[in-house]
């Protein structure tokens, strides 16, 4: 049986040292860490993932500084609003959830956030710091999937690594930080012929194709590693989106993969619990930065 990569253990366990970082440091910063979740409109799904970060938050002491802005709000005023939170002294972490209503660019509002704020490590700035390995908050999925492979002890140094999706998001941050862990990577997308072929080569397969289910037995060589990112709802005959039977599945068949590999992350309770951990290991790392706070204990999370 594969040794499962548990997120939802492991983010609990950063959590625990998060708060303790947090606790040593409020005497001398004298106010706590501070991030804001920004959503624009009435997207369900951002619902439920804002909520959970901002519960998060509650759970370590971080002070949640969001905003909900409404639907037709115009890009100038969303703009305006993370300019505030820019100036915002109490403020360490910005997130704009994503994605935006119709109508509202992404790249100009994201390239607004101060880098030095950026809880979702996506502004070009420190996407270029990661590129060349400088610190800065780093993109919180791969960053998440870096943290589960380390506590598994997965020792990633010469090893073939293979990345499904090359999204900004997702996929290339990924396959950066696997590169600077000193893996030999490849990334596969839409267009790659032959998928099963070379990610049968794969000693650390990541699959964030954001295609349900994709990832079968006849990709996977017995014994690699294989980190799910994909996460989608399904109905109960599998069908997609809809009915309120809805259930979550990821981009890899689990119960097919699951006997051949040596490890594997399951959805959901994998990378899920992990993307929101990092959030908080930005803002927590942003927060000792601001204040001199020492944030050594915090290194191994830092890729
Ligand atoms: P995305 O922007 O849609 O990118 C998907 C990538 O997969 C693209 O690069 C695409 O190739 C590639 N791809 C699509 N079909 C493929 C195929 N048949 N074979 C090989 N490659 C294929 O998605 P994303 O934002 O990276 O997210 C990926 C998945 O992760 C989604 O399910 C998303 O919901 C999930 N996600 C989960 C978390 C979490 O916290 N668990 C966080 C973020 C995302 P092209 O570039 O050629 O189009």
């Amino acid at each position: 049986m594969a040794t499962l990569l548990d997120g939802r253990v492991l983010a609990a366990a950063i959590e625990r040292r998060l708060a303790t970082v947090i606790e040593a440091g409020l005497p001398v910063a004298g106010r706590p860490p501070g991030l804001a979740v920004l959503r624009v409109g009435d997207d369900p799904a951002s619902g439920v993932y804002v909520a959970n970060k901002e519960k998060a938050c509650g759970r370590i002491g971080i002070r949640n500084l969001g905003a909900h802005l409404a639907a037709d709000t115009p890009a100038s005023a969303v703009q305006d609003s993370i300019e505030r939170l820019n100036a915002d002294p109490h403020v360490d972490g910005i997130l704009l959830q994503l994605p935006l209503p119709a109508g509202l660019e992404e790249s100009p509002l994201l390239a607004a956030i101060d880098p030095d704020k950026d809880a979702d490590g996506l502004h070009t700035l420190n996407l270029g710091r990661l590129l060349k390995g400088e610190p800065g908050p780093r993109s919180c999925t791969p960053a998440g999937v870096m943290a589960l492979l380390a506590a598994a002890g997965v020792d990633l140094s010469g090893k073939r690594a293979v990345v499904v999706g090359r999204s900004i998001l997702v996929g290339q941050p990924m396959a950066l930080m696997l590169q600077a862990a000193n893996a030999t990577v490849s990334v596969a997308h839409s267009r790659t012929t032959d998928l099963a072929a070379l990610t049968r080569q794969a000693d650390v397969l990541v699959v964030a194709a954001g295609r349900p289910q994709m990832v079968g037995a006849e990709h996977v060589k017995p014994g690699a590693v294989v980190v799910d990112v994909g996460i989608h709802r399904l109905d109960a005959d599998g069908a997609g989106e809809a009915s309120g039977k809805a259930k979550l599945c990821g981009d890899v068949r689990f119960e097919e993969v699951e006997p051949i590999a040596a490890a594997i992350s399951p959805v959901p309770g994998g990378v899920g619990p992990m993307t929101v951990t990092m959030l908080l290991v930005n803002t927590v790392t942003a927060w000792c930065r601001r204040h001199g706070l020492d944030a050594s204990d915090l290194a191994d999370l830092l890729v």
